[in-house]
């Protein structure tokens, strides 16, 4: 099995820098000093590396945009808000293996020519920001990160900023306004943040495990970590896995994995031998697949071709005895409270979705309510600032629409 991230799993005091260093931690930071700053976007970019937060955008694709703008202060900002319902993988990330964040964030910024990161850190990670900040003073004090690093003429800092617990500040707008100390509200795009970021300066924006990536690839090359995935998706990735089986936890596999290898060889199957009804494969925002569609390789195109996403690998499964109703109702409850209020249709649309679960699940709903919700789905979408428009609707749409049965079963007169 390849793995990468978990390179240092279940190796004692993994968090220490003597710990890292002695198991070839920062060697890929030293190397990459020694080339040009292109020559890492150039590997990179072959490498095929794409985000892990959710939207899969190319790695390569971001740096390379920047270096339009290099004339100007150039921030990064590791993206550690980590709100998606169902995800936990950028939590392991920093909690055992912060040098390996480090690490990739310091190679980012030199290749970008960014001598200022943030880690932007949801607030109920509490405990692991104040690892973090530990973390980040043995840096400084080895010379991995700050002035002159490793004796080179290359200086970068870093700083770690606590969130407040918003799922809109993991948009990438919404959490750059939320750094500058106002409300989390995302921006109109474009301009997009390579352009206009924070502090009206061109800004890179990577997740947690995207920059955990970038040592493995300096140090072994993008034709090693693209053999490791398949098709369009090279390397692995980390799959949080929870719900219904018997192991729950989190998974590094190679991209490309069958979710019914994930959910029946790594998560050790269905709990108290039950059949599998339902499973959410990208975090709650992800379109529902039902039992039968579940030979699909977690692949950014064949899970968008199965009508669904890769996201954040989060993957939630739900067994035969599951209210597919009741977990349309959490997700309309969780999105309304989440909407950040500054769109009108994403603002009311998403309550009035609320309201309407509410009352069909409370007995009162009408074949209309059902209807409704349908309508009020499609007409949130694309009239909204943020794609939270797309992931407050779509999943609750495509659970009526897989499972109908169940939502008429729940209207008064019919048998539950
Ligand atoms: Fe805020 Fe929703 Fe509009 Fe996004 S779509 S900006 S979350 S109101």
């Amino acid at each position: 099995m390849d793995e990468i991230i978990f390179r240092n799993k279940n190796v004692p005091d993994s968090q220490n820098i003597e710990v890292y260093s002695g198991r070839g931690g920062y060697s890929a930071l030293k190397k990459a000093l020694s080339q040009a700053p292109d020559d890492i976007i150039t590997m990179v970019e072959r490498s095929g590396l794409r985000g892990r937060g959710g939207a899969g955008f190319p790695a390569g694709a971001k740096w390379r945009l920047l270096t339009k703008y290099r004339v100007k202060t150039v921030y990064l900002i590791c993206n550690a808000d980590e709100g998606e319902p169902g995800t936990f993988k950028d939590r392991y990330v920093m909690e055992f293996d912060p040098h390996l964040l480090l690490e990739g964030m310091t190679i980012a910024a030199y290749a970008t020519s960014s001598h200022h990161g943030f880690i932007y850190i949801r607030g109920e990670y509490d405990w692991i920001a104040k690892l973090l900040v530990k973390a980040i003073e043995d840096a400084y004090a080895k010379g991995f990160i700050g002035s002159n690093i490793m004796g080179t003429d290359y200086s970068f800092y870093i700083d770690v900023f606590r969130g407040a617990g918003s799922y809109v500040c993991g948009e990438e707008t919404g959490l750059i306004e939320s750094l500058e100390g106002k409300a989390g509200r995302p921006r109109l795009k474009p301009p997009f943040p390579a352009a206009y970021g924070l502090y009206g300066e061109p800004t890179v924006i990577h997740n947690v495990s995207t920059l955990s990536y970038i040592p493995f690839i300096v140090q072994n090359g993008a034709a090693a970590y693209k053999a490791i995935g398949e098709r369009m998706s090279g390397g692995t990735a980390l799959f949080s896995i929870s719900g219904h089986v018997n192991k729950p936890g989190l998974y590094e596999y190679p991209m490309g994995t069958s979710l019914r290898d994930l959910i029946y060889e790594a998560a050790g199957g269905i709990r108290g031998g039950r059949g599998l009804k339902a499973v959410i494969p990208g975090g709650l925002s992800s379109p529902v697949l039902r039992s039968n569609e579940i030979d699909v390789k977690m692949d950014y195109q064949l899970l968008n071709a199965a009508g669904t996403m890769f996201g954040s690998g989060g993957i939630i499964v739900l067994d035969e005895d599951t209210s597919i109703p009741g977990i349309a109702l959490k997700a309309a409850r969780f999105f309304a409270h989440e909407s950040c209020g500054q769109c009108t249709p994403c603002r009311e649309g998403t309550n009035m979705i609320r309201h309407l679960m509410e009352r069909i699940m409370t007995g009162e709903g009408t074949p209309q309510n059902i209807e409704q919700m349908l309508r009020l789905c499609r007409h949130i979408r694309g009239s909204t600032i943020c794609a939270f428009g797309v992931a407050a609707t779509l999943p609750v749409e495509v659970m009526i629409r897989k499972f109908r049965s169940e939502f008429d079963a729940m209207l008064p007169g019919r048998p539950v």
